[in-house]
């Protein structure tokens, strides 16, 4: 029997790779440029199926070029860079890998969160530089207590969900803001991003990305959050003005920044680099071999479901 035909957009983790090949015909995608047109054109009839990711989604070009194309498998649970619509309009099903990951961006988020207020990185970078050794001694500035602070979620869903949960082991006192109140949770709605803002100690941003949400986070929430403020951003960088938020890191409007995403990644503004009151990581929410496997075992899952004629495990 003829197995079905896949293109792989991007590379995957090897095991992934490995167990699409052991069901799939699998071909990847040539990267972008005259190569992967002339590939497109004559080869694109030949797929019934997409590999992609969160991060290199698909472009209604893409999908447009892949005629018999009938289902999407996307590693990752963000959408902004998927054209859902022009994959709808053919009626193909787009799986992705929610739920896997809420527990591993929420980690991170309290990560990130204890790194910032507690000042983590910089202590380490204070000992390595010999500060605390020296003579006289480099008094180390105070950080901002966690336990019993005051948390502010932007979006309630899966992820922010679970970071709340986190948070009642840090005694943290919790509200959120998201478009519509969550049903059945003890958590306070705040309709007013704003008010959000002022109220909190840490901001924690944690919505969809895309058009919607693009520079939610601004000059005003920023001055809102003012300086007994954090902020941490797990979600999408294009959530944040980042050249607000740099602006108001150097002007130490703002207490400090924790930030997993940026808007043109893997650019990350080079003044950050300089400044003591942020963290930044490399995109790595959900890069945990454990989280990883189980994000790859969904896009399997949702393919061999699809190819068996069943629903999708996860389609978005
Ligand atoms: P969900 O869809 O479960 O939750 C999204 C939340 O965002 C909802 O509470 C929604 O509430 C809120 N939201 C959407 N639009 C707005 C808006 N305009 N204003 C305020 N709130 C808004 O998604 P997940 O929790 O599973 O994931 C969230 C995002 O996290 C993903 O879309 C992804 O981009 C990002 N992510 C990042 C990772 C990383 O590596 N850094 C890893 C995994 C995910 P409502 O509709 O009521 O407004």
């Amino acid at each position: 029997m003829n197995r079905p035909a896949l293109l792989q957009a991007i590379p995957l983790l090897p095991s992934l790779e490995r167990r699409l090949a052991e069901r799939y015909d699998v071909q990847r995608l040539p990267a972008p440029g005259p190569d992967r047109d002339a590939f497109l054109r004559e080869h694109g009839a030949g797929y019934e199926g997409l590999v992609t990711s969160a991060a290199h989604g698909a472009t209604a070009a893409l999908i447009n070029a892949l005629p018999r194309l009938r289902v999407i498998s996307s590693f990752g649970v963000g959408l902004d860079q998927l054209d859902l619509g022009a994959a709808a309009q053919r009626g193909i099903p787009v799986g992705y890998t929610p739920d896997v990951l809420n527990d591993c961006v929420a980690d991170l988020a309290f990560g990130l969160l204890l790194a910032i207020g507690r000042r983590i990185p910089e202590g380490d970078r204070f000992v390595r530089a010999g500060r605390w050794s020296a003579q006289p001694p480099t008094p180390f500035p105070l950080g901002r207590q966690v336990s019993g602070a005051k948390l502010g979620i932007v979006g309630l869903g899966r992820i922010g969900r679970t970071i709340a949960r986190r948070a009642s082991g840090f005694d943290m006192d919790v509200r959120y803001h998201s478009r519509h109140p969550v049903e059945g949770v003890a958590w306070q709605h705040e309709p007013q991003l704003l008010e959000l803002a002022r109220w909190c100690d840490f901001l924690v941003v944690i919505t969809a990305g895309g058009a919607e949400t693009r520079h939610l986070i601004d000059a005003t929430v920023l001055e809102a959050l003012g300086t007994k403020g954090y902020l941490v951003n797990v979600s999408r960088g294009t959530v944040i003005d980042e050249k607000a938020l740099v602006q108001a890191l150097q002007e130490k409007r703002i207490g400090g920044a924790a930030l997993d995403v940026f808007e043109r990644e893997p650019h990350v503004p080079p003044e950050l680099y300089t400044l003591d009151n942020v963290v930044v990581v490399p995109h790595i929410a959900s890069a945990t071999v454990q989280t990883r496997e189980a994000m790859a075992q969904r896009v399997v899952d949702n393919l061999d479901a699809f190819f068996a004629g069943k629903a999708l495990l996860s389609a978005a």
